[in-house]
């Protein structure tokens, strides 16, 4: 075997060395949510560098092990990057192609080409061959845990259209609306509003809506005047443990269902006052596997959100034109919108209006919008197996 000249071994360690280094750098992005910003803007690059640095890293490995093809690797990586420096400055570009000639020079001398052709090439020990290999799956973790969320068939954004309080309207106006769009919605439920009317809920079940709860009582806080007897400041956790598991029972009674997701009344998520005030969302997300809060200022980023406290966001009220929006930073930013309402109607208070449902749902049936929509339930269930149970 050829002895290595000592060229070589400093060239394949300053290689190994800062192939490793930059590598190592380049995956500090992943650390701040700027860096995940980064990414998600330029994945192309996010994986190119790295690549490029474990390119460095195996060339210099290999030389040191007498490969041939170590070599011409190498200049093919100074090479390109002499290139690229052309397109950034003057000083980029006669730096780099000094280093291009002094690299030539050393792995092309006599005695370097002797060591690699004579060099019976001899493979590194496997774990040094693992390193390399090692290195290139931590940006699939790192992209695992970040932002790279993904929706299914390609869809950019997921929309939950959702109502609360079990009122009339929902089963008189609503439901042979979103039948003739095909759209499967969440009803929150309050067992008293289901006994109203119970064919037409029955009716709402059957056409495939998810059924949720939204308490027995509907407590909130005692500031408003019809909730003073049942202010959330007067609960106590386990009062509305009780009350909610009682809720689901009546659900399942009235409409043999179990009500697998919850909407806190009024979107406040306490019980209690002052140091002795408790959340109960813990309440929640042991009971049910999502829940959804109420006038909101931001959809939910999938990646991240707290299923017992997805936000929702208000849809009564409100003209397709000022939905929109919404809609559009959604599928841009690849977050799910939960929409919530109360009356379905032409107008009036807490109406979620007929002409902007119709608009909507044109617009979420359109495939050239990629927009996945369905109940609550089935997109938090996505979204946790999605995350691996989280
Ligand atoms: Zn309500």
């Amino acid at each position: 075997m050829t002895k290595r000249p000592r060229s070589i071994t400093i060239i394949s360690w300053i290689f190994i060395t800062f192939g490793g280094l930059a590598f190592l750098l380049s995956l500090r992005p992943l650390a701040d949510s700027a860096g995940a910003q980064w990414i998600a803007e330029h994945p192309f690059e996010f994986w190119l560098i790295p690549v490029i640095q474990i390119l460095a890293l195996l060339s210099g490995l290999f030389m040191l092990y007498g490969f041939n093809w170590a070599r011409w690797l190498l200049v093919v990586w100074v090479g390109s990057h002499v290139i690229i420096s052309a397109m950034h400055s003057a000083f980029e570009l006669v730096v780099h192609s000094l280093l291009f000639v002094v690299v030539l020079y050393f792995i092309f001398r006599p005695q370097a080409t002797k060591y690699f052709r004579g060099a019976r090439a001899k493979l590194p020990p496997t774990p040094l061959m693992l390193l390399p290999a090692l290195l290139l799956i931590i940006p699939v973790f790192a992209q695992q845990t970040s932002t790279n969320f993904s929706w299914p068939d390609g869809k950019r954004a997921a929309l939950s259209l959702s109502f609360d309080d079990a009122r009339q309207s929902q089963v008189d106006a609503g439901l042979a609306l979103l039948d003739k769009h095909k759209v499967k919605v969440t009803f929150y439920v309050v067992p008293s509003g289901v006994e109203r009317r119970l064919d037409g809920w029955k009716k709402v079940v059957a056409s495939g809506h998810e059924i949720g709860n939204h308490s027995l009582n509907h407590p909130c806080t005692g500031n408003f005047t019809w909730s003073r007897q049942k202010a959330l400041e007067d609960y106590t956790i386990e009062k509305m443990n009780a009350e909610l598991a009682q809720a689901n029972r009546r659900i399942k009674e009235l409409l043999g269902v179990t009500a697998e997701s919850f909407a806190y009344p009024c979107g406040q998520t306490f019980v209690g006052r002052g140091v002795d005030t408790r959340s109960y969302v813990p309440v929640v997300a042991t009971l049910f596997s999502s829940g959804r809060t109420w006038q909101d200022e931001t959809a939910n980023d999938p990646g991240f959100c707290d299923l017992a406290q997805a936000t929702g966001l208000e849809m009564d009220g409100r003209d397709f034109e000022q939905i929109l929006p919404i809609l559009e930073k959604a599928r841009e930013t690849g977050q799910w919108v939960v929409l919530a309402g109360h009356e379905i109607g032409q107008d009036g208070q807490q109406t979620t209006r007929v002409t902007m449902l119709e608009k909507l749902m044109s617009y979420a049936n359109d495939p050239a919008n990629k927009l996945w929509i369905s109940p609550v339930g089935t997109i938090a269930k996505y979204i946790r197996e999605r995350r691996g149970g989280n």
